[in-house]
């Protein structure tokens, strides 16, 4: 089954559990990340923000999906902190607020879209900087383009390694100037981390 017909019937429950899953797994690798060209928090501001978000899952079920991310991305913006924490925040208040109640794959395109533009407004930044950024806008283009979960997700995980070699141009990592090139920006990864595990979710509960 694809992206395109699993947003009809989205397991809510399981793809909050997946996700938390999967960050607090990968905490000590954000946290190393972001030890490298930041202040080493990555790690465990993701941990906590998305346990928070599991721990709100029975209330979070009871919702039309668009309430639920909007519910989402409050809970990150209040547990996440740090740089990320309103960032991710907007992304999911925005796709909230853009989706309708059962998308199919265009309007997640044209929301995610618009998500990931809300965040760049936010952070005051673009594709470039060293940032999520640079991970979502190639995993729009790969959902927009009509691949398949697999190929997003691969997509994801590539753009991630292409901030290796940039240089920071905002955040944190931006006060190392040269020093923060050759190493993967941390909210990159993390943003990657997300989008394999929201896709394999999706398309194995179709
Ligand atoms: P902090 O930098 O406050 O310690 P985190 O460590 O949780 O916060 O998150 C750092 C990540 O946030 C960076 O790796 C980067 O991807 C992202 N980030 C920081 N500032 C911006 C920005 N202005 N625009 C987009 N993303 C940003
Ligand atoms: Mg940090």
């Amino acid at each position: 089954m694809s992206l395109d017909t699993t947003m009809h019937r989205i397991d809510l429950p399981a793809l909050i559990a997946a996700v938390a899953d999967t960050v607090s797994a990968h905490a000590d690798e954000l946290t190393a990340l972001d030890q490298a060209i930041g202040d080493g928090d990555h790690g465990l501001n993701m941990k906590r923000g998305f346990e928070a978000v599991r721990a709100e899952t029975a209330t979070l079920a009871e919702k039309p999906l668009p309430d639920a991310l909007k519910a989402i991305g409050t809970k990150l913006v209040m547990t996440v902190g740090g740089a990320s924490g309103p960032l991710f925040g907007t992304l999911f208040l925005a796709l909230g607020k853009e989706l309708p109640a059962e998308p199919g794959r265009a309007e997640l395109a044209a929301a995610f879209g618009k998500a990931v533009d809300a965040v760049a407004a936010r952070g005051k930044s673009q594709a470039g900087q060293k940032t999520m950024l640079d991970v979502l806008y190639p995993v729009q283009a790969a959902l927009a383009a009509g691949k398949t979960g697999a190929e997003i997700a691969d997509a994801g995980d590539a753009a991630a390694e292409t901030t290796k070699p940039m240089k920071a141009i905002r955040g944190r990592a931006s006060f190392l100037g040269d020093r923060s090139i050759g190493h993967v920006d941390p909210g990159a990864r993390s943003s990657a981390l997300i989008v394999r595990i929201v896709t394999e979710t999706l398309e194995r509960d179709a």
